[in-house]
């Protein structure tokens, strides 16, 4: 029973159903100002969609997001409900990875931070957000792995990478942290680096 209205066509939405609003579809984020109203937000994290008056005419226009009247903002993921497939649990066939759609679903996996980045708030990573976010994650690959297929998959990174971080914590450290890079996706795994370090 929590609510937010949709600041482009002023429909009331349960929190549930902000991010698969109509006016949010197409984009990646949206930002809640300190009256519960939701904006688009464009990529570059600092401009909003909103409506404005332009010459004695409301029109729909992008706008900075303005600190000081937005107080409580939030960066959330949309989900975009047509891309969920039903997934099959069974008769999955076990699928090998190539090094390339490795890669890929690691790269697709950064850039859905609430797969990865604890330190969000529980709202914005919950199952349901997940659950989607690991399913783009599959669709990324051509379903090859399924959802619950990539986020193992990831986890089996996640600790390969863990193991490597923290070996060059060891006193001789210096040795392996050229070893690290020896391992194919060292690299693109850097994003986890801090969260490796710390203990949770
Ligand atoms: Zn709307």
């Amino acid at each position: 029973n929590y609510v937010q209205t949709c600041g482009l066509c002023e429909t009331i939405c349960n929190l549930n159903n902000v991010a698969t609003h109509d006016c949010l579809r197409g984009y990646f984020n949206y930002t809640t100002d300190e009256n519960l109203y939701f904006y688009p937000l464009l990529d570059d994290g600092v401009t909003i969609v909103r409506r404005s008056l332009v010459q004695g005419s409301e029109v729909i226009a992008t706008v900075p997001l303005q600190s000081n009247n937005i107080v409580f903002i939030q960066c959330t993921y949309i989900i975009d409900s047509n891309n969920i497939q039903p997934t099959l649990n069974t008769g999955q066939k076990k699928e090998k990875l190539s090094l390339e759609e490795e890669g890929t679903l690691i790269l697709e996996v950064q850039c859905r931070q609430p797969l990865w980045n604890f330190r969000l708030p529980l709202a914005q990573r919950n199952n349901k957000i997940t659950k989607c976010l690991w399913q783009e994650a599959s669709n990324a690959i051509n379903g090859k792995l399924n959802a619950i297929g990539c986020k193992n998959k990831f986890k089996n990174f996640h600790d390969i990478y863990r193991r490597l971080i923290n070996s060059e914590k060891l006193p001789n450290g210096s040795a392996s942290k050229s070893n690290i890079y020896k391992w194919r996706h060292a690299k693109i795994m850097e994003f986890l680096r801090d969260s490796c370090l710390q203990k949770r």
